[in-house]
């Protein structure tokens, strides 16, 4: 398989380039150069697999002959084996309908795990075989950061730097990032807002020169084999209710579309998947562009949903990719306008197509705390903020109530403790493994919204916890 940038102009690369180059050179992601395709009949015979043989065999028709079919087995048993459930992504029924896919189940207790814990000893597979090793510069609104420290922790070739939003993310989020303690870990509190962070992140790898010195890679959605470990579950889920014979429905908290695109591609690989329900908090680019067709920029607000405070979806450019029929040029100068005026209008005939498919609901703060309650009070169950808002978006969404709807839940409720105190008036302990979280001690490096500075500080700290 090979990989092409969405903005048409950077190299064509296989699966293990693009694995380590996250951002393409032209300022655009990669995405696979044709989408794989199961027949019905190949989809079939998936059921019953267990999650990781079902990532393997998902997964081969991405990597290609860059990892060799052995050494990809190896890599995906290992990356579920950790996980506190056997079922690794179990589904619960919250009425007739619909249901939740709990995918809390990883080391960090959010869905980041599924797809981060293979892309760390991917990573590590990769490098090893080459010889060489890398920086990791990141963004996190929560729980990227902590999902990526805890799959590049330790690993030799691997230094990682986070950057966070100061003060912008819950305590469980940011304590589960600044307690690891290994050398090659360095989390930054940057002045500014998610949007900044992750503008200084794409700054980095825009500095051709300092992205080859210091061999950048990214552990954030922009990295495609991400999106290729997420597309499992939806696999996984779709199987269990009786997909392919039945079409299901998936509504997805979103913030950076990362999740939701690989929704989306799983329906490209053949999946029937009849509707994608899109829920967004008061931060709703997403909602307004599938209401009117117009991506517009607007302030970022913070909400009890810290994970989706995000008004620039960066992996919304890989859908729009396909809506600009993959001509890179005609959407490299769409974004261009985008980010100099703020708005991209796409046009009604290609509004229309998405809308076809995609349906979006904006779920405030207010709505987010009665549907935790709700589901509280209906089965017993405490649901995370995140997931509230894919939840509610389903009830106000789905089409029809013949076809099931999966909602996803995207974290653990012990990771918000104040938003699941004020919704349900109870708490939800933090698993035992995690059970000392508060007394661990913190290292942390607060810094300014500044490229400059942040460069300097990557400069100076990578590579000190290699032995050689
Ligand atoms: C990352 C995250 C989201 C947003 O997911 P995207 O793929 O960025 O849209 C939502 N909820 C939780 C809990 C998250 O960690």
């Amino acid at each position: 398989m090979r990989y092409i940038s969405t903005r048409g102009d950077a190299p064509v690369l296989g699966f293990d380039d693009v694995l380590l180059a996250g951002l393409a050179r032209d300022g655009g992601l990669y995405l696979p150069e044709t989408w794989p395709r199961f027949t019905t009949e190949e989809i079939r015979v998936m059921r019953g697999l267990s999650y990781p043989k079902l990532a393997v065999r998902i997964m081969s028709t991405y990597v290609g002959d860059a990892i060799s079919e052995g050494d990809l087995t190896k890599l995906a048993t290992e990356s579920y084996r950790e996980f506190e459930h056997p079922a690794v992504a179990p589904l619960k029924q919250l009425d007739t309908s619909l249901w939740f896919m709990e995918l809390f189940h990883g080391p960090t207790l959010a869905f980041k795990d599924y797809a981060m814990q293979f892309l760390g000893r991917a990573f590590d597979h990769v490098l090893s075989k080459r010889g060489a090793r890398i920086t990791v510069v990141g963004a996190t609104s929560g729980d990227t950061g902590s999902a990526g420290i805890e799959a590049c922790r330790d690993r030799e070739a691997i230094d990682i730097f986070m950057l966070y939003p100061h003060e912008r993310v819950s305590e469980v989020q940011r304590r589960q990032m600044t307690t690891v303690d290994a050398a090659n870990v360095h989390t930054l509190a940057v002045e500014g807002t998610f949007d900044d962070c992750q503008d200084l992140v794409k700054a980095m790898f825009n500095d051709m020169t300092f992205r080859d010195e210091m061999q950048l890679s990214a552990v954030n959605s922009i990295n495609w084999a991400r999106i290729m470990a997420q597309i499992v579950y939806y696999f996984h889920a779709a199987l269990a209710l009786g997909a392919p014979d039945t079409p299901v429905r998936f509504s997805v908290p979103s913030g950076n579309f990362g999740n939701a695109f690989a929704a989306y591609a799983a329906r490209e690989m053949g999946l029937p998947v009849d509707q994608l329900i899109i829920g967004t908090n008061v931060n709703d680019i997403l909602t307004r562009f599938f209401d009117s067709g117009d991506l517009a920029m607007a302030t970022v607000q913070r909400t009890i949903s810290p994970s989706m405070d995000i008004q620039l979806s960066s992996n919304f450019e890989r859908l729009l990719f396909d809506l600009y029929d993959r001509d890179g040029a005609a959407l490299a100068d769409a974004m261009k306008s985008f980010r100099t005026e703020g708005r991209l209008s796409v046009g009604d005939k290609r509004w229309k197509r998405v809308c076809a498919l995609f349906s979006a609901r904006r779920i405030d703060d207010d709505r987010t705390r009665a549907e935790m309650d709700r589901v509280y009070r209906e089965t017993g169950d405490i649901i995370d903020p995140h997931s509230a808002i894919g939840v509610a978006a389903a009830r106000d969404a789905r089409r029809d109530l013949h076809i099931p709807t999966i909602a996803l839940g995207a974290a653990h409720p012990a990771k918000f403790p104040d938003a699941v105190e004020a919704a349900c008036g109870t708490f939800s302990p933090l698993p035992s493994r995690m059970a000392d979280l508060y007394d661990r001690t913190e290292k942390f490096t607060v810094v300014p919204n500044n490229l400059g500075h942040i460069q300097a500080f990557v400069r100076a700290n990578a590579g000190q916890g290699s032995i050689t």
